[in-house]
């Protein structure tokens, strides 16, 4: 059996870090991956573009981590935001930063991040296992047993044995979540590390797109509004679970985009997300008050026109049209014929609209898991676990989720480069 001093599971954003940066320390290190090539999500990513990080410091990712956001201390002081673009660039690949903050390589191409990685990793002297499924880990002693399938490990697997098993003074799991499961990720750590003692927080979809059954809601696919305050709601409830500012996007099945993508994670936490409802703010830079005195105006103006025509001319009209017939208005109606009531209501349906949730799209369209090992039983000065010694977690797989943006390959990158500098 071979024996290694640190084997990775995973070749994903942490554990291609976390490898490269082992083997760089001397370590005899196997980074293992069940798909046929490396990196499968950083292909996917951003559109295929791939969203590194975000242009911000160290406590720009740590404040958009909110309560998560402690934990990432010292693997933001090993690997920050600066340090990361430094690194790719570092390999041949330019970065930009686009309005939104984002950070892209110049070539918008996903390709050549993973290309930067896996030239580092080369370098580094890691061996590589692609095609190669961990089955199950066992300890033995002081060490790891990490069992394969019996077709892992190509060439190395000389003895052709059934299920080829290697050994590991340190073991890094990197098996990430489970959303997109098609990509690999399918959750094999969370049992493994079950199994040696963690207590996994219920993994849930974050980062997807909701549905909503409102027939005018799928009426208008295809709509997108650059700026929405959105706010989710309890029936009834005055006070918010959350709320968000940004892009958001009508689909055939319900909402998408930016703003809705971020604030999905508390529908996800929520017991009864079917009785959720997103209250939408289309123009959240002008008071209720200044709205109804604009209107008020318009309609003054150009009272023989449909108020279709006048009203909120800088959303699409599309959209303004189903919020006149929400607010209980015919669209047939004259500008010169609108009430103050009808007004009123109106300013209602542009301003707070409420949009009944039903639920997610699942696992299957969610770019990241929330929950995952707990947080308190990981040192996050080196990302061992505190509760069995020589047992490494990093990225995905932590209970950590962030919001669009780059966030979350930032928080992957970093707590793998930690746990490479710490094996
Ligand atoms: C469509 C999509 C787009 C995204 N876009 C962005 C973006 O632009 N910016 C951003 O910051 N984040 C983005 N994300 C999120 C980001 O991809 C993840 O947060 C990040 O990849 C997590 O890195 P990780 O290394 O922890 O896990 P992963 O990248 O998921 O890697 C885990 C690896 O472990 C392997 N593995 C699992 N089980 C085993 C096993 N039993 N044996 C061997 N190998 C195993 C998997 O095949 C996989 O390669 C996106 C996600 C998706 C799905």
């Amino acid at each position: 059996m071979d024996s290694y001093e640190v084997v990775v599971i995973g070749a994903g954003a942490a554990g291609l870090l976390a490898a490269a940066v082992a083997a760089e320390r001397g370590r005899r290190t196997l980074l293992l991956e069940k798909n046929r090539r490396p990196g499968v999500k950083i292909l996917m990513s951003g559109g295929t573009r791939c969203n590194i990080t975000h242009a911000t410091d160290k406590w720009g990712i740590v404040r958009a981590y909110r309560d998560q956001g402690d934990f990432l201390h010292s693997a933001l002081a090993a690997l920050g935001p600066a340090d990361l673009v430094k690194l790719i660039e570092d390999e041949g690949v330019p970065t930009k930063v686009e309005e939104t903050g984002k950070v892209f390589p110049v070539s918008n191409r996903a390709t050549d991040v993973l290309d930067a990685l896996v030239r580092r990793l080369v370098r580094s002297g890691a061996e590589v296992a692609l095609d190669s499924p961990a089955t199950a880990i066992e300890r033995d002693g002081e060490r790891f047993l990490v069992h394969l399938s019996p077709h892992a490990l190509g060439e190395r697997n000389v003895s052709r044995s059934e299920t080829p098993t290697v050994a590991a003074a340190k073991l890094i799991l990197t098996t990430g979540g489970q959303s997109y499961p098609g990509s690999g990720t399918t959750g094999d750590g969370y049992g493994w590390a079950a199994a040696l003692g963690h207590m996994i927080v219920p993994p849930r979809p974050a980062l997807v797109p909701l549905t909503s059954d409102a027939a005018w809601v799928h009426s208008i696919s295809g709509v997108t509004i650059p700026d929405v305050a959105v706010a989710l709601h309890w029936p009834n409830a005055s006070k918010p679970l959350d709320q968000r500012r940004g892009s958001l996007l009508f689909t055939h099945f319900g909402l998408s985009g930016p703003v809705i993508l971020d604030i999905s994670r508390t529908v996800t936490a929520a017991a009864e997300p079917r009785s959720l409802a997103l209250a939408c703010d289309f123009l959240p830079d002008t008071r209720a008050d200044q709205l109804d005195g604009q209107i008020r105006e318009s309609c003054s103006r150009d009272g023989k026109k449909q108020i279709a025509a006048i009203v909120a001319p800088e959303l699409p009209r599309r959209l303004v049209e189903q919020l006149i017939q929400l607010a209980g208005l015919p669209l047939e109606l004259k500008a010169a014929e609108l009430s103050k009531k009808g007004r009123a209501d109106l300013v209602a349906a542009l301003k707070s609209v409420r949009i009944p949730i039903t639920g997610t799209r699942g696992f299957a369209k969610a770019e990241v898991t929330a929950g995952g090992i707990a947080l308190d039983e990981i040192d996050s000065r080196t990302m061992q676990s505190k509760l069995v010694p020589s047992l490494y977690l990093a990225g995905e797989i932590l209970d950590l989720d962030g919001p669009i943006g780059g966030y979350n390959f930032q928080a992957a990158f970093s707590t793998g480069y930690l746990a490479g500098m710490s094996v």
